[in-house]
């Protein structure tokens, strides 16, 4: 089957008791045993509830995995993700990625004695250099990539990274959030495990707080089962009911997403307000063919930056239909100012040696009416003249 009807049809197509096309919502907190040690494969929900598991099932199924797991956010995933790592142990991460990310590696992680590494991923031959520095210890134990990362767009060549890390023994990690399993499938080009704030286009109507993981290895999956029952940040039954709700419509969203990106990547291309465009559909663009290699489109995703023509607070400010607030890959256009909200965690310096300086803006593209967004950032460019 090809992905658009995996998308309609999940893994658990409706419901065999009573033939309801839609999984139902089990709310429930524990199972009747039929006698000691029987049961229909459920015990108690932190463990496994049916309506997780369909969707546990479905983000496998999508991401061509052998398993699943869905938590209760973006973050909680990733830190069960983290959490298969001890003290002394190191990881690799790109130059800019999601501040939450960041401040979890950073803030939390580094207080248990797991150390990080920033790293330029467009430079292959610096990852090599930092794994093979590293061989005769084996500290490093994984590359954790973004790809577009967020909110600079960086493309990383996920089968490269893969093939390198594989002769070092150690595991890659992509964040898939930005192009979900409908544009790119980071297992099917060697990585490891695949992670989503299934906050984004997973769910897609701004509704829901939500992470998944999906994992290739049967050692892993069990692993980071373990985890997760241990943890116990997992994702309730309501919440998975609506995210396998949205999960039925991302095929057709992200074609509307990918058709209304590129049309305002275009207009923000002729704009004499805007000096820098972050979008992986410009041909010009650093990682342009590599993305092209690994996905099907490029997302609804632009960070552009605004001259001094413009008094950016005041253009944030008078966009009438696109929505300021934080979150991305919602039907409605959102946008934001990473540097005191996305990604105010990352410490200034960082921030202005990566590039996400003051008058950056990252807009998700949304899939209202093409017109009526190009006339929304029209205007308020118009308006916020200095
Ligand atoms: N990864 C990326 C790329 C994100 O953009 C975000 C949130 O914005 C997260 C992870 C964290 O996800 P959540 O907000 O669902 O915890």
């Amino acid at each position: 089957m090809r992905i658009e009807s995996l998308l309609v049809h999940g893994a658990v197509d409706g419901d065999e008791l009573t033939g309801a096309v839609n999984v139902p919502i089990y709310q429930t907190s524990t199972y009747k045993q039929e006698e000691l040690g029987k049961n229909k494969g459920f015990e108690y929900s932190r463990t496994g509830n049916p309506t997780r598991d369909a969707l546990e099932k479905t983000i496998a199924l999508l991401e061509k995995g052998i398993g699943g797991l869905a938590f209760s956010s973006g973050m909680a995933a990733i830190t069960a993700i983290l959490s298969l790592f001890s003290s002394g142990d190191k990881i690799i991460i790109p130059s800019n990625l999601y501040g939450g990310t960041f401040r979890v590696i950073d803030k939390v992680f580094k207080n248990f004695n797991i150390h990080y590494e920033i790293v330029d991923f467009s430079r292959i031959t610096d990852v090599k250099r930092l794994l093979e520095n590293d061989k005769e210890n084996a500290r490093i134990k994984a590359v954790l990539i973004e790809t577009p990362t967020n909110p600079l767009m960086d493309i990383t060549d996920i089968e490269e990274i893969s093939k390198l890390t594989k002769e070092y023994d150690v595991l890659t990690i992509v964040d898939n959030t930005f192009m979900s399993p409908y544009l790119q499938r980071p297992l099917e080009f060697g990585a490891d495990i695949v992670v989503h704030s299934a906050t984004k286009y997973l769910g897609g109507h701004s509704n829901v707080v939500a992470g998944l993981i999906a994992v290739k290895d049967k050692e892993l999956m069990e692993k980071l089962h373990f985890i997760q029952n241990s943890t116990g940040g997992v994702l309730g039954p309501f919440d998975s009911f609506i995210l396998l709700q949205g999960i039925k419509t991302l095929g057709v969203r992200l074609d509307r997403h990918n058709a209304n990106a590129e049309k305002i990547a275009e207009f923000l291309g002729k704009s004499e307000y805007v000096t820098k465009i972050y979008y992986p559909g410009l041909k010009n663009s650093k990682g342009y063919e590599i993305h092209k290699k690994q996905a099907s489109g490029f997302g609804g995703i632009i960070s552009f930056v605004i001259n001094e023509k413009i008094d950016y607070k005041k253009f944030l400010g008078s966009l009438k239909l696109i929505t300021l607030g934080e979150s991305l890959g919602g039907v409605e256009s959102l946008i934001c100012h990473p540097a005191s909200m996305t990604h105010a965690s990352i410490p200034y310096e960082i921030r202005q040696e990566v590039g996400i300086v003051d008058n950056l803006v990252r807009l998700s593209v949304g899939i209202e009416n093409i017109d009526d967004l190009l006339e929304d950032l029209s205007n308020a460019f118009k308006e916020s003249l200095v």
